[in-house]
């Protein structure tokens, strides 16, 4: 174990995408960081490297947020090589955009064993293993206020995140430890762009007023406010930031 001198955040996938700039975002706040990723291991290491360049603190962990051994590995890992956790950001998540009718028992389960049981698994660890006073980020997506057609199981798994947010808020009573989830709209990383096309992806960067697509760096700056002590008074809440989207 090490002497802890920095504030510790684990931010799930973090590999790429808003995973990515949470953890640069968060290491430039101070804190020292443990990003985890399933299969980009690559990126991941790449990271770690640029974060310690840098002059901060990173690891990599390899966890399927999806397995609660994994889970619990991301944490013992994370206690061993950089202490007892302050900051959890609960960003690893997956879409398939397909009509319900057309799901597979397979991508169902996927869906909900990624994006709702790895949240879930988190949490519960979190319960015992984090350290007092500490900062809890969930990603729920705006598409739960849209319900786009095409999205039903993934706004599904969203919303239970969103009921795990409320709870596990309250649940945490005497603990001064803060539970909030971030709610983007379409940002531009793979998970929104694959699979679409050009007037799709148009389409989608004109819904919100002011025009355009989010930047990973816009959720980001979210978790940020979120982690800091100026959110201290923000609890249980679900904070949607989409241009104004819905
Ligand atoms: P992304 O670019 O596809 O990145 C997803 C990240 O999650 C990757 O680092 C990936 O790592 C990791 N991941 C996937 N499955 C995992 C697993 N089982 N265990 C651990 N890590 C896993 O996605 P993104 O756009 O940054 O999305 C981040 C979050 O924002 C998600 O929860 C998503 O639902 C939410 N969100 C995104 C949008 C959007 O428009 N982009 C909108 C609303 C909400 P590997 O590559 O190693 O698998």
């Amino acid at each position: 174990m090490t002497t802890q001198t920095r504030k510790v955040a684990i931010v799930t996938g973090a590999s790429r995408g808003i995973g990515a700039v949470i953890a640069r975002q968060l290491a430039a706040q101070g804190f020292a960081v443990a990003i985890n990723y399933a299969s980009s291991a690559s990126e991941a290491s790449a990271l770690v490297v640029e974060l310690r360049q840098a002059g901060h603190q990173a690891i990599a962990v390899r966890a399927d947020v999806a397995s609660s051994a994994d889970v619990t590995r991301l944490f013992d890992e994370t206690e061993q090589q950089l202490g007892k956790v302050d900051v959890l950001v609960n960003n690893a998540g997956i879409l398939k955009v397909m009509p319900l009718a057309q799901h597979s028992d397979e991508l169902y389960e996927q869906t909900f064993a990624i994006n709702t049981r790895g949240t879930f698994n988190t949490l519960r660890e979190a319960a015992t293993r984090m350290n007092d006073g500490g900062r809890i980020v969930n990603f729920s997506s705006s598409t739960v206020g849209l319900n786009l057609p095409g999205y039903a199981v993934y706004i599904a798994s969203k919303a239970a995140v969103e009921s795990f947010t409320q709870v596990f808020a309250k649940e945490l009573r005497g603990r001064q430890i803060t539970v909030n989830a971030v709610a983007p709209g379409p940002v531009a990383t793979e998970l929104f762009l694959y699979g679409k096309s050009e007037e799709q992806i148009q389409t989608f960067a004109k819904m919100p007023p002011l025009e355009r697509l989010g930047q990973p760096e816009d959720i980001a700056s979210v978790v940020s406010f979120l982690v800091s002590p100026a959110a201290a008074w923000v609890n249980g809440q679900i904070l949607r930031a989409n241009g104004g989207l819905v």
